[in-house]
């Protein structure tokens, strides 16, 4: 049941060893959760699995697959990606923004109008007002919704997210959790999800992965990862 596999991945950027040999399982359907300190590899890793990274060694594989075998527009199909300072497109609206995968899949507009409706409904933003406004016209919490709606695009079944929540303060962080909590359990996606905040990490993980350096030091659930001495 392991839906995305890593072995042995090396990634060097010229001197720069940011993945030192990877192996590691991805259980479908649930929450990994990859914590570890600035540096240490968790981005380049998540990367990896949507090539926007090639590996210089190793193999990750999607649905027993090796990724190089699927083209570029199958995997964004395939994986959201939702990274921490949003990315938004500041001169497309809202609905534009979270349609930018069903557009490049060609979806009809009739499909688009509906699904844009859809997401905005899940993420808890009223369609009539939100749809039309520009990213500069939302609050930090708001955008990094959209940046949730966005990755959901094109329903994926597996979603990249690096630190989504990061730039949020404590507050709306918690409430931003509560509401991915609640998304997860109905949408039931395999999620990749970085972060260095452990209470976040312990909160959101049903697997925690503990990196450092470039390589995995721990994996296992969470309350079995804490347990130990
Ligand atoms: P993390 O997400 O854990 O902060 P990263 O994967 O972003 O770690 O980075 C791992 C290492 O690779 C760091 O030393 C970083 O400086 C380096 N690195 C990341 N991206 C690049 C890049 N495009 N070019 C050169 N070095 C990079
Ligand atoms: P850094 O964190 O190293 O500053 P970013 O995470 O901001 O860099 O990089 C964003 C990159 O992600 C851009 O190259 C952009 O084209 C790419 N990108 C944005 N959304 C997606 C997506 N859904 N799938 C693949 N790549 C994406």
């Amino acid at each position: 049941e392991a839906i995305i596999e890593f072995s042995g991945v090396e990634v060097k950027y010229g001197e720069v060893e940011a993945l030192r040999g990877i192996d590691l399982k991805i259980p479908g359907e649930k929450v990994t959760v990859i914590i570890g300190p600035s540096g240490c590899g968790k981005s380049t890793m998540i990367r990896t699995v949507n090539r926007m990274v090639e590996p210089t060694r190793g193999t990750v594989r999607y649905q027993g697959q090796d990724v190089k075998t699927f083209d570029k527009i199958e995997l964004r199909r395939q994986m959201g990606y939702a990274i921490q300072n949003v990315g938004l497109i500041p001169h497309l609206t809202v609905e534009e923004n979270i349609l930018l995968v069903p557009r490049l899949l060609g979806w009809p507009e009739d499909r688009k109008k509906k699904r844009a409706k859809e997401l905005l409904d899940l993420i808890g933003l009223d369609a009539g007002k939100y749809a039309n406004k520009y990213p500069s016209e939302l609050s930090g919490g708001e955008a990094q919704r959209v940046g949730v709606a966005r990755a959901l695009g094109a329903d994926p079944p597996v979603l990249l997210f690096d630190e989504p929540f990061g730039a949020v303060d404590p507050l709306k962080r918690e409430e931003l959790q509560d509401e991915f909590i609640r998304i997860q359990r109905r949408l039931r996606k395999t999620v990749l999800f970085i972060t260095h905040d452990l209470s976040e990490a312990i909160r959101l993980a049903d697997y925690m992965v503990i990196m450092k350096d470039g390589v995995v030091v721990q994996a296992d659930a969470p309350e079995r990862l804490l347990k130990e001495p």
